[in-house]
């Protein structure tokens, strides 16, 4: 067809329109920041909405990045298919609200992330959905709970801040014995050092704004598992409408690029320090499933794939004071209130993650005022020896 002559305000409306096809392929997959796809006829729309491969059409439901970074996670998680959103807390809501009714009741963890616990409490109750927090390092108790009627039950690979672990295989066993699904929040192992779906459960979520992407600017979440599974999902997230921007699905993707060199880095660090820290003087206690004298060692051998993880948390003596000075020496390490980026940061959990429990409800948790939350990151391992020696030496003088 003949170019029409068009105006110049409509040159400029249609800037870009009709650049040339590329007669090669670019090396990195490229950004589709686009919100909507545009059709050569009605045909081509009824093989978009039947679900015809690369058949996009509004990148709320589906674009280009969002898709190949899903199956990237569904691969490296070893599931059939995921789900991308916007936060790692959008992909626990959706994962959750799929699969659950009103009148429906959830069994979830006691210590699991702050912001997971009180979107549930103070979210999901309004809609009629009960939650109750369990104790699942107590099976026996577990089967009381879940013989009492639950849909759903809701665990961490880790738990924060004391790196406990609770024993995934026989969970998930007990829970589809009494007809529950089981969700694992994966944000502190990762793919690298644990893969809950291998372990017998049905998903796995992750906050994407931790080790997947791993540099700290950008938020993002996935849900993963059996595609017959993530149906409901899908829908869910296609309704409710949390999607990430074609840009944060690419900067996710570079992140997973370099996952198992920063794993492997996060793992031999904090191996290094959980010793380091676990010999000075200054400090009460070390949390980490690295150390052979640690209670969860044997399952963190079971269950982990490699490596222990990049995070840790210490006691120092001293209570809120002693973790203060500390902080306050650090000159390389951050006080930083997130996780998993590749510069090491500290946080206080009695502080941030925890503040809102009494000094006693900490207590019964064994969260000591002293505990320091650290996330090492992918530094020489000497620069942050030398900077958490020289702060705790200053608790002995
Ligand atoms: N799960 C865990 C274990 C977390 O630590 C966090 C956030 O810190 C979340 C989920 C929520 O993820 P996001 O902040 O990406 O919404």
């Amino acid at each position: 067809m003949d170019k029409l002559p068009l105006t110049w305000e409509t040159m400029a409306a249609r800037a870009g329109k009709g650049a040339a096809p590329l007669a090669t392929t670019p090396t990195v997959n490229p950004i589709y920041q686009t919100s909507v796809f545009t059709f050569e006829s009605l045909d081509q729309v009824d093989a978009a909405f039947a679900g015809q491969p690369g058949g996009y059409v509004y990148s709320r439901i589906h674009n280009p990045n969002h898709a190949v970074l899903e199956t990237t996670l569904a691969e490296l998680e070893g599931g059939e298919a995921a789900v991308v959103v916007a936060s790692g807390m959008a992909a626990i809501q959706i994962t959750c609200l799929a699969h659950l009714q009103a009148g429906d009741r959830m069994l979830v963890t006691r210590d699991c992330y702050g912001g997971t616990q009180v979107q549930f409490l103070q979210e999901f109750t309004r809609f009629g959905i009960k939650v109750d927090l369990v104790d699942f390092s107590d099976l026996e108790m577990v089967a009381k709970e879940l013989d009492a009627g639950a849909r759903l039950v809701y665990l961490e690979t880790i738990s924060n801040p004391l790196m406990k672990l609770v024993d995934i295989k026989a969970i998930s066993k007990l829970a589809h014995d009494y007809g529950a699904l089981v969700v694992v929040d994966n944000t502190f192992a990762s793919p690298y050092v644990c893969q809950p779906l291998q372990l017998g459960a049905d998903l796995v979520v992750h906050s994407l704004t931790k080790y997947i992407n791993g540099h700290s600017d950008v938020m993002g979440g996935v849900v993963i598992g059996s595609g017959e599974l993530l149906q409901s999902i899908r829908r869910v997230a296609t309704n409710l409408g949390p999607t990430p921007s074609p840009f944060d699905n690419w900067l996710i993707l570079r992140g997973v690029k370099t996952l198992a060199l920063r794993m492997e880095r996060h793992c031999a660090n904090a191996q290094e320090l959980a010793e380091m820290l676990a010999a000075h003087p200054a400090v009460l206690s070390v949390h980490y499933p690295g150390l052979t004298t640690a209670v969860d060692h044997e399952p963190a051998l079971r269950q982990f794939c490699q490596g222990f993880g990049g995070m840790l948390s210490f006691e120092v003596t001293g209570g809120t004071e002693g973790a203060e000075e500390v902080m306050r020496a650090l000159r390389l390490i951050d006080l930083v209130p997130s996780l998993a980026g590749v510069t090491t940061t500290v946080s206080h959990p009695a502080k941030t993650s925890h503040r809102g429990l009494s000094e006693t409800e900490r207590a019964a948790l064994g969260i000591g005022d002293g505990l320091i939350r650290l996330s090492v990151g992918i530094e020489a391992v000497s620069d942050l020896k030398a900077d958490l020696g020289q702060a705790l030496d200053l608790l002995l003088a």
